[in-house]
């Protein structure tokens, strides 16, 4: 059944929109508006049991004029042509806006992998690999994992297509573990990252880090590395960080009056950024309710978990202190709430720019496959500051210079960049 709103009528939506403040030519926007190749094929597989079920796969390729498709592949019950198009059109604007010279794609299979076993997994992936691998490669679309796949799956993934093209190829997929071509610093990527925009917002808005507050939501690896990063960083302190107890089935916010340690709280958090509340409490910390994190009266607020959690509703609960809202999270804020920020001269670092760093770190990744030569963590996280530091002050002086706001203002960095290759590549 076809549903009224879906993801990718709203991805055209945002995009016609900043289409119109940039004045682009029709002809163009109609070009952007549609992704350049999708494919749709069946994945026969042979389950544990012997009989065979048949999956079905996608893979969108929005548009690669700056460079190879870059983008995960969701296996979620949800997944839909449609999810799979509007994903792939944000990649290709969030490659543009960190400045990686490569465009955007996504794939994804309709699937619970939770009821799946690992021998099934892998027949799987590998059966994905068998449809496509004619249409993915290095120097043409590079998958990674997302929801529900995992640097295992990538790398037999890897490995299947290494076989199909008769050469080792670890380049094609990125996300793949370390020691099997995947890079170091990987895993403190986006939460990083989101923290060296924090950084460069607060030298504009004139915050002192070393005064300020942040609180957060979610505790899973955006937001435990953004925790880190804050502290540590940049000095800061955080009041606490928001997650889902898996076996309460609720949400808590974990807080302590003069700032959580973010180490301590990560070594007692499970691989799926569920914390243990009782050993939280013996150490001194307080459990407070789901919507907590976002009343605390702190100068940064990081959502880092979910999306549309900061809505008409929510956005009436934020303190008069923050200053500063960062996206670790896609599609935290909804169009309701940004209303809000944008009366309250609150600075939002939109999503696809404030998480970037996962992406960024995915193409350093691919960039070591070519080279077989391997940065080591300090040299990754160094060359990822720089192309943060570099997208965030691309997007704030383009907010400057065209009295936009920072969300509006990253979107006409990143097609402004797309459109500028098509040209040079003669398309238009
Ligand atoms: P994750 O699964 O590792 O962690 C999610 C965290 O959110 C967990 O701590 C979970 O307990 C918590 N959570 C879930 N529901 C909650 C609720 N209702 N209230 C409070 N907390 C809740 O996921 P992640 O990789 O950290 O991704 C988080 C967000 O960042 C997602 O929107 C994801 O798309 C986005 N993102 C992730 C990356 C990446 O590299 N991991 C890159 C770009 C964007």
């Amino acid at each position: 059944m076809e549903i009224t709103v879906n993801a990718f009528q709203m991805a055209q939506a945002q995009f016609d929109r900043v289409a119109g403040l940039l004045n682009l030519d029709p002809q163009v926007a109609e070009m952007l508006r549609w992704p350049m190749r999708e494919f749709k094929f069946m994945i026969p597989v042979r389950m544990d049991d012997g009989s065979i079920r048949t999956f079905f796969g996608y893979r969108v390729q929005h548009n690669d004029a700056r460079g190879p498709s870059k983008g995960g592949i969701r296996f979620h019950p949800a997944e839909t042509l449609d999810t799979v198009r509007a994903l792939a059109m944000w990649m290709t604007w969030k490659c543009a806006v960190a400045d990686i010279p490569l465009g955007g794609g996504k794939g994804g299979v309709p699937v619970d992998p939770a009821t799946l076993s690992t021998s099934e997994k892998e027949r799987l992936v590998r059966g994905w690999v068998d449809q496509m691998w004619r249409n993915i490669g290095p120097r043409q679309d590079v998958p990674a994992p997302d929801v529900g796949t995992t640097p295992q799956m990538m790398g037999w993934m890897m490995d299947q297509y290494s076989k199909l093209v008769g050469h080792y190829s670890p380049g094609v997929i990125t996300g793949k573990p370390v020691g099997g071509g995947g890079s170091l610093g990987r895993t403190e990527a986006t939460g990083f990252g989101v923290i060296y925009t924090v950084r460069e917002a607060m030298k504009h808005l004139k915050l002192d880090p070393e005064n300020s507050w942040a609180a957060l939501q979610g505790f899973g690896n955006v937001s435990q590395y953004a925790a880190i990063g804050f502290v540590d960083l940049l000095g800061g302190k955080v009041a606490c960080v928001s997650y889902w107890d898996r076996d309460d089935r609720m949400a808590y916010t974990v807080s302590k009056a003069g700032g959580i340690d973010p180490h301590y709280l990560q070594s007692i958090t499970d691989q799926y950024g569920t914390i243990d509340k009782d050993k939280a409490i013996q150490a001194g910390y307080t459990i407070e309710d789901a919507d907590a994190w976002i009343e605390k009266d702190v100068d940064v607020l990081i959502p880092g978990a979910l999306e549309g959690q900061i809505n008409a509703e929510s956005v009436l609960k934020v303190s008069d202190r923050v200053k500063l809202v960062a996206e670790g999270a896609n599609g935290p804020t909804t169009p309701e709430a940004d209303e809000v920020f944008k009366r309250n001269r609150v600075f939002v670092i939109p999503d696809f720019l404030c998480n970037a760093g996962g992406v960024t770190t995915s193409y350093f990744e691919g960039v070591q496959n070519d080279m077989n030569y391997y940065w080591t963590k300090t040299e990754v996280l160094e060359r990822l500051d720089t192309k943060m530091t570099q997208a965030f002050e691309d997007v704030r002086e383009m907010a400057e210079r065209h009295g936009v706001f920072m969300r509006d203002a990253a979107y006409m960095v990143a097609i402004n960049k797309v459109v500028q290759a098509m040209e040079l590549r003669g398309w238009i």
